[in-house]
């Protein structure tokens, strides 16, 4: 009988090990996650990107409509801003659409 006390306690100290292990996966598997977050950023960006593909709309501006340079496009093809508002989003002159979303 105290036997088999001692060994559901011991059971019971191995059950809690195993779940603070599972914790402290989990946590690797969140910084990990966590860390990746800027080229999910990114990813998003490509995704609008190819929506206003779709839409006819890339190359404009999704602040002022106006046309973003070839050479920006070129260098950023996935930039959903002109050099101007992509200043004033950077200044916080203005609200971006993308992180506004
Ligand atoms: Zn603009």
């Amino acid at each position: 009988m105290l036997n088999a006390a001692k060994e559901g306690r011991r059971t019971m100290a191995e059950d809690t090990l195993d779940v603070a292990d599972q914790a402290v996966q989990s946590y690797q598997k969140e910084l990990i996650f966590s860390q990746g977050t800027e080229g999910h950023s990114q990813l998003s960006l490509v995704r609008l990107a190819l929506e206003r593909l779709r839409d006819g709309t890339f190359g404009e501006c999704m602040h002022c409509g106006k046309a973003i340079g070839e050479k920006r496009l070129d260098a950023l093809p996935s930039t959903p801003y002109c050099i101007e508002c992509q200043e004033k989003i950077e200044t916080g002159q203005i609200e971006g659409v993308v992180r506004a979303a």
